[in-house]
Parts: C-alpha cells; sequence; structure tokens
C-alpha cells in the first residue's frame, strides 16, 4: 500500500519546523565547567550530545541522548548568501550555549555532532565548498566548536551521519549491513558494513548517486553525464515530467504547479501520483527503474541485507518503490537480492537532529 501523506514536502525535505528570533539578544554564556558538578550519567544509551547540523537552508541545534530522545532544539535560517561562515558558526554557538543552560539537569554532553553536506574531511574537521553551501571555503568547523563549546567535536557528512541514524534509530535498526540512500535533491549514500561505517580513502565512499547508469545520458551536476542523480532524484523527476508534457498526459501535475511547466517540482509529480494520476506513475516508474538499477548495482558490490531510502521513497512509497524492486529483480543476482530489503526511511523530520547525535552513539 502506498503511504500517503497529508501533505508533501519540497523534494530537499527540509522545512522549517521551529525558528528562533535573534532580535539583538546576547546569547547567555555558560560559565566555563559549571556542568561538571553534575551527574554524568553511567550508560552509553543515556549520554547526553549536542547536535547541530548545517544545512543549506537551515541549520539546527538538538540537545539529544544516545538513545535517540531529542531533549530540545532550535532551528534558524542559514542565509548563507548573506552570511559568512563564520557568523554562522557564532549563531549556532550561541544557541547551543543557551540549549545547555535551559536544559541544565539533562547533564554536561559527551560530546558535539557536526553533520553538514559534503566533500569533508572528517579527520580534520574541515568543510570543503558544499554545493548547497558555496562560501563555505575550507571552514574549521571542527577546531570552532571546540573552542567555543570547551567540548569535543565530531564532524561527518550529511548522507553519512544521516546513514548512522537510520541504522541506530531507524530503519536500519538490528542489521550488520546497512546502505541509506538519500533521494531529494541529490542522491547520496551512506554505507555500514560489518557494523561500521564506511567511509573510504577519503571520505568519498557510499556516492551511489554518481555512479554512471546511462552512457551519454543527462548532465549531471557533478560534471558528469548520465549519473543515476541525473535520473532518478527530485530534480531529475520534474524534468522528466517536464519533458514529457509533449505527449498531453500533464494535466494533473501542471494544474498542481499552477498552470507553469518551469514550476513543476518532483513533488508536485508524487502529490500527483498519490492522487492515481496515471502520468505522474509513469514518471515515478521510469525515475524508479534507474534508481533500482543503481541499487542492483549496490547490492551485487556489497550485499547488504536491508536499503532504505529518503524523502521521495517515503512520501511517494510503492509509487517509487515497486519499480525500484522490479528493477533489482531483473538487474541484481536473485540470492543476493533475495536476502535485501528495501525500503522507506523510517525517521522523518526528526532525521537531521539524529544524523548529528547518532555520530556519538556509535563506538
Ligand atoms: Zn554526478
Amino acid at each position: 500500500m502506498a503511504l500517503r501523506p497529508a501533505t508533501v514536502v519540497p523534494p530537499d525535505g527540509r522545512g522549517f519546523s521551529l525558528s528562533v528570533r535573534f532580535g539583538g539578544r546576547k546569547a547567555a554564556r555558560v560559565p566555563r565547567n559549571e556542568g561538571d558538578h553534575l551527574v554524568r550519567t553511567e550508560s552509553m544509551d543515556q549520554q547526553t550530545i549536542l547536535g547541530i547540523d548545517i544545512g543549506g537552508s537551515k541549520c539546527a541545534v538538538a540537545l539529544g541522548r544516545t538513545d535517540g530522545k531529542i531533549l530540545a532544539r532550535q532551528a534558524i535560517p542559514t542565509e548563507g548568501d548573506r552570511r559568512s561562515p563564520q557568523d554562522v558558526l557564532e549563531r549556532l554557538a550561541a544557541i547551543a550555549r543557551d540549549l545547555l543552560v535551559s536544559t541544565k539537569g539533562a547533564g554536561k554532553p559527551t560530546g558535539v555532532g557536526v553533520s553538514c553536506g559534503g566533500p569533508l574531511d572528517t579527520k580534520t574537521g574541515v568543510i570543503h565548498t558544499p554545493p548547497n553551501l558555496p562560501e563555505w571555503k575550507a571552514v574549521p568547523v571542527r577546531a570552532f566548536f571546540e573552542k567555543a563549546l570547551n567540548l569535543p567535536v565530531r564532524v561527518e557528512n550529511d548522507a553519512n551521519a544521516t546513514a548512522l541514524a537510520e541504522w541506530k534509530f531507524g530503519a536500519g535498526k538490528g542489521t550488520r549491513n546497512f546502505v541509506f540512500l538519500t533521494m531529494g535533491t541529490g542522491i547520496g549514500g551512506g554505507l555500514i558494513l560489518d557494523g561500521r561505517l564506511y567511509r573510504g580513502t577519503n571520505d568519498l565512499a557510499g556516492e551511489i548517486g554518481h555512479q554512471t547508469i546511462l552512457m551519454n545520458g543527462p548532465l549531471c551536476g557533478c560534471g558528469k553525464r548520465g549519473c543515476l542523480e541525473a535520473l532518478a532524484s527530485g530534480p531529475a523527476i520534474a524534468r522528466l515530467a517536464r519533458e514529457s508534457m509533449l505527449y498531453g498526459r500533464h494535466k494533473r501535475v501542471l494544474a498542481l504547479a499552477g498552470g507553469k511547466p518551469g514550476d513543476i517540482t518532483a513533488a508536485h509529480v508524487v502529490e500527483a501520483a498519490n492522487d492515481g494520476d496515471p502520468f505522474a506513475r509513469q514518471i515515478l516508474d521510469e525515475a524508479g527503474t534507474y534508481m533500482g538499477l543503481g541499487i542492483a548495482n549496490v547490492i551485487q558490490m556489497l550485499n547488504p541485507e536491508r536499503i532504505a531510502l529518503g524523502t521521495i521513497a517515503v512520501h511517494a512509497g510503492d509509487h517509487i518503490l515497486d519499480p525500484i524492486r522490479a528493477a533489482v529483480a531483473e538487474y541484481a543476482w536473485k540470492r543476493s537480492a533475495d536476502v535485501c530489503q528495501i525500503l522507506p526511511a523510517a525517521l522523518g523530520d526528526q532525521a537531521q537532529d539524529l544524523a548529528a547525535i547518532a555520530l556519538w552513539a556509535v563506538e
């Protein structure tokens, strides 16, 4: 049965859930070592972690526990086009200090987890010009927060961090070999292999969206042609819908986009498909087949036991999962495909917060 959410979020899935205003308010500062007298929790599952999610449109600071419970959070728009990286980081540090004051009873955090779009270097904690934050050139995020918050800091790219969160708290729970794939503005991936996050030689493992699926295919944002991301991501689904309009069966999708072909997004296609529109279902069928082909390659290579898919799969449900599973059955070995479940991600709106916190929820 298809999942039918009450509202379809934009394909990047990053709506604002809570905002805080900064009307010239001076941030409260935690006196040095103030939290030291508080009783430290014993169990690994009850440690307190400060999670910082840095996204292209919004950032959030959350205080949570290593068992996945969020105790408090605040989000702000990133405004990366008019604020310097330093400015954004200072605002986040101020929010973090406020949160720590307001949740003093929760105990001093064990560490800070920072989840951010890559590329970034997990060893140095330096962010290198992510596509969603083009002004962030060699920003030493870990060094900044270590100094600003006086706590140990781990930095991870958001796809890997979300993979850890889904593995620890969501759709990948209980598995040893798990693959998480984002399916929104882009297609990113995170690999849990033999019970550990696999990063590769220089943090570039899991770039599943940039495997070549179609020789001389559409141009990808990465500069190559025919990448999976250029065939099955949110923007690719919107492009498929616009291009297929020539066949004249597009009325429902076009109406959802206010009659403007240029405004069609994957969210419109998903909404129309959920309403039973055959044109929209055909578009998702095509994108899903490409996605399934890419996933079949992953299954051939890694033999995972579960693969969870983000945003579009969550909102379109079986309208995209059915063609994905059909392509996997066709292109992957049966013995590999038979042991691999393909299902939607489970953490929903909490994924970003839990991603940052999950960095300290694993060994
Ligand atoms: Zn690419």
